[in-house]
């Protein structure tokens, strides 16, 4: 097989995993001989660096071969796929060639499981090795790695990639064990603890050196002890919604948990997405694509916002997010007793909570009022979503009427519109 039909097997392979999400745009594309450009090829995709760059990866699987049958994967060992299958050297040149086209600044790679776990992460970390040492790729690199491989396999993937990444696959451990069976919870948490660790032990070394006075011997360039780097964008996972029973409070609290345990950088979620022959314990139909994104707002709120888990989604609300309304403006209509909330005297935690008020916005909210009493003219110049805002909020020259967070609430456009919530 030549290898830019391996490219194209491989890239679109690869599209189910969300860790760099991009999904919920509007297909496009020139093939009508009309227009420039297309969104739809897979291959490219989108993620933020560490510094908060916006880069661009060459998103692939090593190989779509795989010796395991997760119900929900289009690659598993019984669907009926073209497969392929990369060298370690393709891949290397690959992502050497499109780099210095200028295509991308980065490598994701992932890989169907083939042999055995130890075997395939050998490889993927093979690829990622030649890169740094043998052609000293300074490149970004994310690694995703297989829960079942070796420990020491999972160390050394920590030192060539910038990012690892370990899939949690579904929200609970009766979910893996119905749809992806060969696939161990527990190994899986093991696994991220491990990482946890490696971590948090390179960062401490790295403060360590950097306490280090610089080494100075006459005659020789001054030189600090380089702490040996690990994985330094840290981890993330991916949780598959909608393909089990589980319900947002349920994937929001394992979220919460994984957060908490094993400080994970993020949590992607992947809304289910029905695939060929697929078994009858899936459901017929992916979730509503808007359900994918209030999970991320949900997910926003909990990092950022001071929201627990609980509180956004939970047995009493049947235990799912609203669609039409996002997670926050939800939990205000939901709690009227805490709103209005007087914008020159309320702590941060609670101005953080008025829709409308992001923590930008807050922490500008914030510093103006230690010099001046705010008022509403002063949003408009923080640039603050003031009509979203307002029915929140109390104000020297406004008092919102009664019912008006209904009101506007009601008065907001369909899901799909909806635009920046926070
Ligand atoms: S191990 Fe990964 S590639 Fe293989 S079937 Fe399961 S999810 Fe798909």
């Amino acid at each position: 097989m030549i290898l830019k039909d391996k490219l194209a097997i491989l890239a679109d392979a690869a599209k189910y995993d969300a860790s760099c999400a991009s999904s919920g745009g509007v297909k496009r594309n020139s093939l009508d001989g009309r227009g420039l450009g297309s969104n739809e090829g897979m291959g490219i995709c989108h993620s933020y660096a560490p510094d908060g760059r916006c880069i661009s990866l060459l998103k692939i699987l090593l190989t779509n071969f795989c010796q395991y049958d997760c119900l929900y994967c289009v690659n598993r060992a019984s669907s009926n796929v073209p497969r392929a299958r990369f060298t370690i050297d393709e891949v290397v040149q690959l992502t050497l060639d499109f780099y210095r086209r200028n295509c991308i600044e980065g490598l994701f790679l992932s890989s169907g499981i083939i042999r055995s776990p130890d075997y395939t992460m050998e490889q993927v970390v093979e690829v990622a090795r030649r890169l740094r040492e043998e052609h000293d790729f300074r490149g970004y690199i994310h690694l995703k790695t297989i829960p079942d491989a070796a420990p020491e396999l999972l160390q050394r993937a920590g030192r060539y990639a910038d990012r690892l990444s370990i899939n949690i696959e579904l929200p609970t451990e009766q979910g893996l064990g119905a749809l992806a069976p060969e696939k161990d919870g527990a190994a899986i948490r093991r696994s991220m603890a491990r990482l946890r660790v490696h971590i948090d032990d390179a960062k401490g070394e790295a403060r360590d050196a950097a306490r280090i006075p610089i080494a100075s011997v006459p005659g020789a360039k001054p030189a600090r002890a380089k702490a040996q780097a690990f994985a330094a964008a840290g981890q993330s996972t991916q949780m598959i919604v909608g393909a089990d029973g589980a319900d947002d409070a349920t994937i929001l609290s394992t979220s919460a948990q994984l957060y908490g345990a094993y400080r994970l950088k993020r949590v992607y979620y992947s809304a289910f997405s029905p695939i060929p022959d697929a078994a009858s314990a899936l459901p017929l139909q992916a979730p509503p694509l808007v359900r994918e994104h209030r999970l991320y707002q949900a997910d926003w709120l909990m990092r950022f916002y001071g929201f627990e888990a609980g509180e956004i989604a939970s047995e009493r609300s049947g235990g799912m997010l609203r669609l039409e309304v996002d997670p926050k403006l939800a939990w205000a209509l939901a709690h009227p007793e805490k709103f209005p909330v007087d914008v020159n005297r309320a702590p941060r935690e609670l101005l953080l909570r008025v829709p409308g008020l992001g923590v930008k916005a807050v922490d500008r909210l914030l510093l103006a009022r230690r010099v001046r009493r705010v008022r509403s003219e002063d949003l408009k110049r923080l640039h603050v979503p003031v009509a979203k805002v307002l029915p929140f909020v109390l104000l020297p020259d406004h008092r919102p009427a009664p019912q008006a967070a209904v009101t506007a609430a009601a008065a907001r456009p369909a899901p799909a519109l909806q635009g920046a919530l926070f």
